[in-house]
């Protein structure tokens, strides 16, 4: 398998392969062809999967065709950074393109978000805080949106995001393409995925549940009995390399 197979645009492709990669992830082999085709998608994945090359390189390839400085692309995600790395990937994947992509998030000045707006981007990347203050102070337009994107939902919804999500939502057109991507799946996030997706392909990566050989065990201990326990389980059942993992 590698990124050929996408019928992806050569410059897309050079983009990729200056990124280094030779080998398309399980969640960018489902999802690409997926998002090329227009469709609705909702990822059971986590970020370390591939995740955004997996719905940035599709929607640079839509966005290669059809007008330009309108916002065609929304990426919304819950923390600056991943909404600033999300951005730089759309910057490394597209660099031989001239397709602009602009990260909108608080804690910084208002006044060149609004300049770059002015002068015209084709992707925004942000939180939906300071999204909904440019939408406040009119000066972001999303009505010319064909591709929404909710990154790590369920944790937007954690955060307590979720009234601004729906209220983002309302300035987005109907007719668009929307893509889903939650870890987990908890009850009003299965709500608002239901809400928002037209007839969804599901992609799943396999890393979400523990591995088939893995067996899992809890003893509740007390903190100064912890260390003991864990060396006598060393000696009784490790073999090879043992990973620790510790708050
Ligand atoms: P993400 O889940 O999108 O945050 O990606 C996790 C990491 O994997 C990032 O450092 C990416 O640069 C890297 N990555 C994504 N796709 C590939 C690929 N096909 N080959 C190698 N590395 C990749």
């Amino acid at each position: 398998m590698n990124f050929e197979q996408f019928n992806l645009d050569p410059r897309i492709l050079a983009g990729v392969s200056a990124a280094g990669y030779t080998t398309p992830t399980p969640i960018q082999q489902q999802a690409i062809p997926v998002v090329m085709a227009g469709k609705d998608i909702l990822g059971l994945a986590q970020t370390g999967t591939g995740k955004t090359a997996a719905f940035a390189l599709p929607i640079l390839q839509r966005l290669l065709k059809g007008h330009t400085r309108k916002i065609r692309a929304l990426i919304v995600a819950p923390t600056r950074e991943l909404a600033e790395q999300i951005h730089q990937s759309f910057i490394e994947y597209g660099r031989n393109t001239k397709v602009r992509s602009l990260p909108i998030y608080g804690g910084v000045s208002k006044v060149n978000q609004v300049n770059e707006l002015r002068r015209g981007v084709e992707v925004v990347v942000g939180c939906p805080g300071r999204l909904l203050d440019h939408i406040g102070d009119r000066t972001i337009d999303l009505s010319e949106i064909e591709v929404l994107v909710l990154d790590e939902a369920d944790r937007m919804c954690d955060m307590g995001f979720l009234p601004d999500i729906r209220k983002l939502l309302s300035h987005l057109p109907k007719q668009r393409q929307t893509l889903f991507f939650s870890a987990t799946m908890p009850e009003d996030i299965r709500q608002l995925s239901h809400d928002i997706l037209t007839d969804p392909v599901t992609v799943q990566i396999g890393q979400i549940a523990p591995a088939h050989t893995v067996s899992h065990a809890l003893y509740p201990v007390t903190d100064g009995l912890k260390n003991k326990l864990l060396f006598a389980m060393l000696e009784k059942t490790a073999t090879g390399r043992v990973i620790v993992f510790t708050r």
